[in-house]
This record gives structure tokens, sequence and C-alpha cells, in this order.
């Protein structure tokens, strides 16, 4: 999965076969003189390249586990590539017919996975962010005068784009465990216009109450957006999860964002919008005079904010679902092998005498943290950045984690033997996102537990 350069040979062909197509349309003059497009001129700036990448983490192995980063399925490299030789835009059918059929047809693939029916309204996006975006205009536009709500645990962009939209901003309290306070939720149901329930937040992966969400939504009038940009790919083997009652009703949210650059294998430049009922498309209506919608179908770009999209990004979507498909023995082959990674962590660290577990995962994502002798939550976190640069700067045999926040106020409740004797406390998190991780648990454990922190 990692051996990039075998998967050359068959991109080689694939663009020598489209050379011939581009050939069909007769000869483009000869520019292949020019110094900037000389094998050699090439061959020199790609060696610099090639030594600038090399300053990166080892995103690719599986002793990396700190952000939510891995690189995408071979199929997914190749089809972007080939297809970026063309460089087609999916903003309107016109700038790529064949990559905006693509793009229709992962979307359906996708609502399909949320459970939306054929009304739906979706489309892929350059990524979660303005996924989300758009949830929230459309939310706005709903519903004017309410507010957007979300949790404490929501990732910061809800807040940033109601911010943007001149929308008021709810921020929902969150419980010890990370659970959105319902009566909370209930006290300000008026003020309420869409609530963003987040499946697998971004610090620790909690999957919140939807079932309880959509049910104070039914008795209060308000919308509910799933924010699922990291999580929305575990639906997939959620018979398999302890949140399964959350994901069963997915189906029933006005709206919900999954970006495949996160779980779908997918290079950076992929997320993806759906709405449940497509007679939103009405507050996305444009009229300009130098779009090319030559069509009466459906263009890509009518429906979303932002105008050029890589049409390599469906490609490559396309591509890497065909092979795995939206399936539990498809891509969820993969998810599940993350969470068992997950879980296997969680006993080792449970098993080990000084750490501790923080959460129980709920996804693939483990917040823990090494016991001081004292018990102040300085020392936790004094302890926590010294492991997490221990494993950076060994370069043989280290691991790279990263560090999570928490507030010290909600973390003596689930830990009250420690003094809160600082706001905040720092804890180490693993995302273990690669299927790579699950072979390799013990050996990562044994890198972690042997840091010496005398
Ligand atoms: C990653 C993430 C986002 C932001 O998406 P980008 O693809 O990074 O723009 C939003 N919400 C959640 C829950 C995320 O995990």
């Amino acid at each position: 999965m990692n051996n990039y350069s075998e998967y050359l040979s068959l991109l080689k062909d694939a663009v020598h076969n489209l050379d011939e197509w581009r050939t069909l349309f007769g000869e483009v003059s000869d520019v292949v003189k020019k110094p900037h497009l000389q094998n050699s001129s090439i061959q020199k700036v790609l060696d610099d390249l090639t030594e600038r990448l090399k300053n990166n983490y080892p995103f690719h192995h599986p002793q990396y586990a700190g952000q939510m980063l891995k690189p995408p399925h071979p199929a997914a490299w190749l089809a972007y590539s080939l297809a970026m030789t063309i460089n087609p835009n999916n903003h309107a059918l016109d700038g790529g017919p064949p990559t905006s059929e693509m793009e229709k047809d992962v979307v359906k693939q996708l609502a399909g996975m949320i459970g939306y029916d054929e009304n739906h309204l979706g489309h892929l996006t350059s990524g979660g962010t303005v996924a989300n975006l758009e949830a929230l205009f459309v939310a706005r536009e709903i519903y004017p005068e309410k507010a957007i709500a979300a949790s404490a645990n929501s990732h910061y962009t809800h807040s940033r784009m109601s911010h943007l939209l001149r929308t008021d901003f709810i921020e929902i309290s969150v419980d010890h465990h990370g659970n959105p306070d319902l009566q909370f939720i209930e006290d300000n149901a008026d003020k309420i216009g869409t609530l963003v329930v987040t499946m697998g937040t971004t610090g620790i992966g909690i999957v919140e109450p939807l079932a309880d969400i959509l049910k104070l939504a039914q008795k209060h009038g308000f919308r509910v957006h799933a924010d699922a940009a990291y999580g929305g790919f575990f639906k997939l083997i959620s018979a398999n999860l302890p949140s399964k009652e959350q994901w069963d009703c997915l189906h029933e949210c006005d709206s919900v964002v999954i970006d495949p650059h996160k779980h779908g294998l997918q290079p950076y430049g992929c997320g993806s919008i759906f709405f449940r009922d497509a007679a939103v498309g009405k507050y996305f209506k444009h009229n300009s005079p130098y779009t090319y919608f030559t069509s009466n179908d459906l263009h890509l770009g009518e429906i979303s904010i932002e105008c050029s999209r890589a049409g390599a990004s469906a490609a490559a979507l396309w591509a890497t679902l065909q092979l795995l498909p939206l399936t539990p023995a498809g891509l969820g082959s993969v998810l599940q092998k993350t969470r068992e990674a997950a879980l296997t962590f969680a006993e080792q660290i449970m098993k080990e005498p000084g750490w501790q577990l923080y959460n129980t995962p709920d996804l693939d994502i483990t917040g823990y943290f090494k016991e001081p002798a004292s018990k102040k939550v300085s020392e936790i976190s004094r302890l926590s950045r010294h492991i997490f640069n221990a494993g950076m700067n060994d370069k043989s045999s280290g691991f790279h984690l990263s560090l999570f926040n928490s507030d010290a106020a909600h973390f003596i409740k689930k830990f009250p033997e420690y003094s809160a004797n600082e706001n905040q406390v720092v804890l180490l998190r693993s995302v273990f996102m690669k299927e790579e991780h699950e072979q390799f648990i013990q050996e990562l454990s044994n890198r972690i537990f042997s840091v010496n922190t005398d």
C-alpha cells in the first residue's frame, strides 16, 4: 500500500493512452524546446522537491498516530494524476463532462450510505470547511432570525462561519464525558434555527447523541445538521459500534457533511455536502453571463458556493470506490481495522501500570496520559509534552502522537484524585486512522511506555 513507485508503471501506460487521445485533435505547435519544458530542467526541480518533501513527518507509517493524516489510496493518486493532465473543472458540466458524471455517481453512492432517498441534493467540495459553510448558509437562509448552535466540542469552523454569515452562534455546553447538555438545548430551543451535531469530534472522536437531539428537534422545530467530516464513513460499520443508534438516524438530518479526504482515502481537496431536501437548491440560484451552462441538466456549479473545483478529485474518489465500495466489506473493512487498533491500544493503556485511559474510543481516536507521582494536572501536562517530544526526537524507533487540551474542571470530575492547579490539562491523543495501525499497536505501545520520564 505504501510503495508508490510500484504503481508508477500503471500510470505511465494510462498517460500514454491519453496522449494518443490528445493527438487525435492534431499536432499542437512544438513547444517542447522551451527550457522550462525540458526533461533535464524538470528533473532538477523534482530532485529539489524530493529533498524538501523528506522534511515531512512519516504520515504513511503506523508510528505516526498524531493528526488526521494519511496518504491516499494508490488508485486515488493515479486517477487524480491522470485526470489532472486534462485538468477538468467540475464547476460546470461543460468544464468536464466525464468527471462531472463521476461526481454525480459518487454523490449518489455517498447519499445512499447516509440513507437519503432520491430527493437529496449533494456535491463534492474542496473540503469540510466549505461543505459546512454551505450547510450553515442554508441554515441561515431558512431561519434568518435564529441562531446556529453547536457543542463546545464541535469544530471551531462552526462559530467562525456563523460569524462570517453574521448569524448568532450558541455554544452548547458539554459534561465531563463530552456529551452536549440536552437540558441547555431545551432551554434555548426557541432561539435555535439549526443545531450542529458532530458525528466524531475532531478532538477525541466523540459521536454526539443524534437520536436524542432529533427528538428535541421534532418537538421544538429546529433543523439538524450532522458534521460527519471525520466520522461519516464509520456509518459503514455502525452495526459494530457502541454509537449504532446515532448512526441509524443519520438520514433524518437536514444536512450532512462527510470528508472523503479524511477517512475516504482521498488526497486533499475532497469534502462533500448533502441536503435531505433538494428544494434548498433555490438558495444557490445565480445568474451569470460568463458561466457556460449549455445544457439543461444539473450543473454542479449551480448548487455550490465554490466555482472551480478539480474534476480530478471526483475521478480519484470514483476510482477508489470502484475498488472499495461503500459497504462493510469494502471501505468499511478499512475503518473496522482502525477501530480495532484504537480498542487494542486502549486495552494496552488500561493494562499498563502508571498509565490511564482518558476516553474509551467511540471511533478510532484515543486520549490517555501517564500518571505523575504528585496528583496535579500541571504534572500530567508536563509528562504528556515530554513523551510527545521524546517520540518525535527518536528517529529510528520513535512515534508521533498529538497533544489534546482538556478543561481541568472536567478532567477532575473523571479523575477526582487530581487537583486542578491549572485551568487546562494536556493529554496525549492518538489517531489510528490507518489500516496498518492494527498490526503495529503492540510495538507502538511498547515504544511509548518505554520513554523515560524520571
Ligand atoms: C476536519 C473537520 C472539519 C474541517 O474540515 P476540513 O476538511 O479540514 O476543511 C470540520 N468538522 C469536523 C468534525 C472535522 O473533523
